[in-house]
């Protein structure tokens, strides 16, 4: 991190965890772990637990996300929600391009961007996911993948939305769920690259002023090493999000 340019933002991705209930409880666990944090702190979770995620942060410093959004504003779209539904409701954040919706649920570089757009129209902030697969890092192409997901994502996106309203997650997906984290090593270079990325489609500032998370079995033991990288400006973490003193390590960790 480097704090004299961009505050870090440590977000949870709950995935497919948690009721309302459980919600409630975790994050009233969260809360008073991460109140003096130092970083930016948002808990993304699934739809059903908005309601209480967003009852329950109220007059925290904890931001409430979802963790995907349909690009369309409504239709015939079963089973979907919208960006104008989340913004609604008061969410703030949304997830767009995780490697679970691209790989499962058939997202490609093109629909990330179309969400990543609505959500923006909408006055959504968005952390656009993007990584490689093992064999695409075996290949040698990791830098190709990234960039092309990262531009394709924010094709249109303006230099005022993508200081304000963007956060890039690189999440090599051979790191995720898996226990494999990237080295600090690797994980700062793609970033680096990530922001040489940015320079190039904005400007130095915009660069300097982009927020590019690591994300990939980030944990309270790991998180240090990683987020003393210059280029790692914070994490989205799953599986560790799900445990509030785990949770709260990392938070601590970007904090210092
Ligand atoms: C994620 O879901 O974005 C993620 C990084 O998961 P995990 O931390 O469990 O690898």
């Amino acid at each position: 991190m480097n704090k004299q340019l961009r505050k870090a933002v440590i977000a949870g991705n709950w995935k497919m965890n948690k009721t309302p209930a459980e919600t409630t409880a975790l994050i009233n666990e969260i809360k008073p772990l991460v109140a003096d944090a130092d970083c930016e702190v948002i808990v993304c979770v699934p739809y059903i637990d908005l309601a209480a995620a967003l009852e329950a942060t109220k007059g925290s410093n904890i931001k409430v996300g979802a963790e995907n959004c349909h690009w369309a504003a409504s239709g015939a779209f079963t089973g979907e929600v919208s960006a104008p539904m989340l913004a609604a409701c008061g969410v703030e954040y949304v997830i767009t391009g995780h490697s679970e919706r691209r790989t499962y649920f058939g997202d490609t570089d093109v629909t990330v961007h179309d969400r990543t757009r609505a959500a923006l129209d909408n006055g959504l902030k968005v952390i656009v996911c993007v990584g490689e697969y093992l064999e695409q890092r075996e290949q040698g192409v990791t830098m190709e993948v990234v960039r092309s997901q990262t531009k394709i994502a924010l094709a249109g996106v303006s230099k005022e939305e993508m200081i304000n309203s963007i956060i890039i997650a690189y999440e090599p997906v051979w790191a995720i769920g898996t226990g494999k984290t990237a080295t600090a090593e690797q994980a700062n270079e793609v970033n680096k690259a990530i922001r040489e990325l940015v320079g190039e489609l904005y400007d130095a500032e915009t660069a300097d002023k982009a927020v590019v998370q690591y994300g990939g079995s980030m944990n309270a033991a790991n998180a240090d090493e990683l987020l003393a990288q210059p280029d790692v400006d914070g994490g989205l973490i799953g599986g560790a999000s799900l445990k509030a003193p785990d949770f709260a390590a990392i938070v601590k960790a970007a904090s210092k």
